[in-house]
């Protein structure tokens, strides 16, 4: 296994990260102060990089881009804006999701859009009452000749009232467990659906946002895959899902240390810059440590999943570690950089609110050691 980018990784990496110092960055600071939401010029601004595309088979219109490629480009992203980096990589998911499991129709009628990120897409599955356990779905879906009939509220859902397509998770009537709950593909121009943004931590440009379901009726040809095999599909895509995490969460732990080790080398007190002090050193020493580590295991978990080898425990922790591990990271490049690092001076403040998240997001911190847990015992604890 190799721990190195290879030269052509490296160079994907340089490129992205000096498009995004010339296209993205300059637009951060002012957008993230006012809370402005970013809009669709933006995120399509990311297609000179095929952003969207780069796991999709070329026959389907993609780039088919190697799996940790493409995590290079989610780190640098997550460096540069994390609010663009989730309604990005919500998107480019989608178009995989669709690329690998939506019929011709389906294809034709989401992926030009979404691809060429004209278009975007979120995933609604959590619901007020359904979290960690999603085979508890709770929003239905009613067989009415040609349609689907949606009812239900989802919440917490990335990009929500900007998306133009939702991949909805419902229960048909009768389907019980997670072997009831089938997926459909549900247009804002087709069957339009209501929506309410959620105030939020961080990540202020990104919305997220409740999706209220009233009887929408969904064309019967928009349901993905097979009839309760919904999250049978969302769980097969769970591993690469998770390292993803493991990538952003690593863009933001290294813009924090790279800060704190400017911030500490030009600030002086005491007469000297308080890098020479040992209790920063050990500060910034620790936090480059827990990057390190989790860059390791990240790399390792996106080679896995590249090779299509079964990585349930590796992509575990990687996402595990990285989030769990950035959120101290990010905290402590508050403490180096002092009391400004509590204002909104300093990016710092920033990092640590939009990384938060990142340790629920495609299953909580407790989720996945139960998930590793299981993995070493062969005993699972929680289903
Ligand atoms: C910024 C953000 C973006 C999101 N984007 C999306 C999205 O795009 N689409 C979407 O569908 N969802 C999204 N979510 C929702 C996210 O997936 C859920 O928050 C997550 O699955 C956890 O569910 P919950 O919040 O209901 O917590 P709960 O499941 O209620 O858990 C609450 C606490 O109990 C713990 N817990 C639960 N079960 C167990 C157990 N068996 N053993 C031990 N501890 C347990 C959890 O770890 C957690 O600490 C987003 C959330 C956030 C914050």
């Amino acid at each position: 296994m190799g721990f190195e980018l290879t030269e052509e990784q490296r160079l994907i990496k340089d490129n992205f990260r000096a498009f995004l110092e010339k296209e993205i960055v300059p637009l951060v600071d002012d957008y993230e102060r006012e809370r402005r939401t970013l809009g669709k010029d933006i995120i399509k601004k990311l297609d000179e990089f095929r952003f969207a595309a780069a796991l999709v088979s070329e026959d389907a219109g993609g780039v088919d881009l190697d799996f940790q490629s493409y995590c290079v480009m989610v780190e640098e992203l997550s460096r540069a804006w994390p609010s663009l980096r989730t309604l990005a990589t919500t998107s480019a998911m989608m178009c995989s999701l669709i690329a690998s499991r939506g019929t011709a129709e389906q294809r034709e009628k989401c992926l030009p859009g979404l691809l060429a990120m004209d278009e975007i897409g979120c995933f609604a599955l959590t619901e007020p009452n359904v979290g960690s356990d999603a085979s508890s779905v709770e929003t239905k879906a009613v067989r009415s000749g040609d349609h689907y009939l949606l009812s239900g509220t989802k919440t917490l859902i990335t990009g929500g009232s900007m998306a133009d397509v939702a991949v909805v998770y419902a229960r048909v009537s009768g389907g019980d467990g997670a072997g009831g709950v089938s997926a459909f593909l549900v247009r804002q121009d087709e069957s339009p659906f209501e929506t309410r943004d959620i105030a939020k931590m961080g990540m202020h440009c990104a919305p997220l946002a409740e999706l209220v379901f009233d009887e929408c009726a969904v064309p019967a040809a928009n349901r993905l895959g097979e009839e309760g095999g919904g999250l049978k599909m969302a769980l097969h895509g769970l591993n690469s899902g998770r390292v993803n995490v493991a990538f952003a969460a690593l863009g933001l732990g290294q813009a924090a240390l790279d800060a704190s080790i400017s911030y500490a080398r030009d600030r002086e007190q005491f007469g000297k810059p308080i890098a020479s002090f040992q209790l920063v050193q050990q500060m910034i020493v620790e936090m480059s440590l827990k990057v390190d580590i989790a860059r390791l295991l990240a790399m390792r978990a996106a080679e896995m999943v590249n090779k299509k080898v079964e990585c349930r425990r590796e992509a575990s922790y990687a996402k595990l570690y990285a989030t769990e591990a950035m959120v101290e990271v990010t905290n402590t490049a508050i403490q180096v950089h002092g009391g400004y690092g509590y204002t909104s001076e300093f990016a710092v403040e920033r990092y640590y609110r939009d990384l938060r998240h990142l340790t629920m997001a495609e299953g909580t911190t407790q989720v996945q050691t139960l998930i590793i847990g299981r993995e070493i015992l062969g005993v699972s604890a929680f289903v």
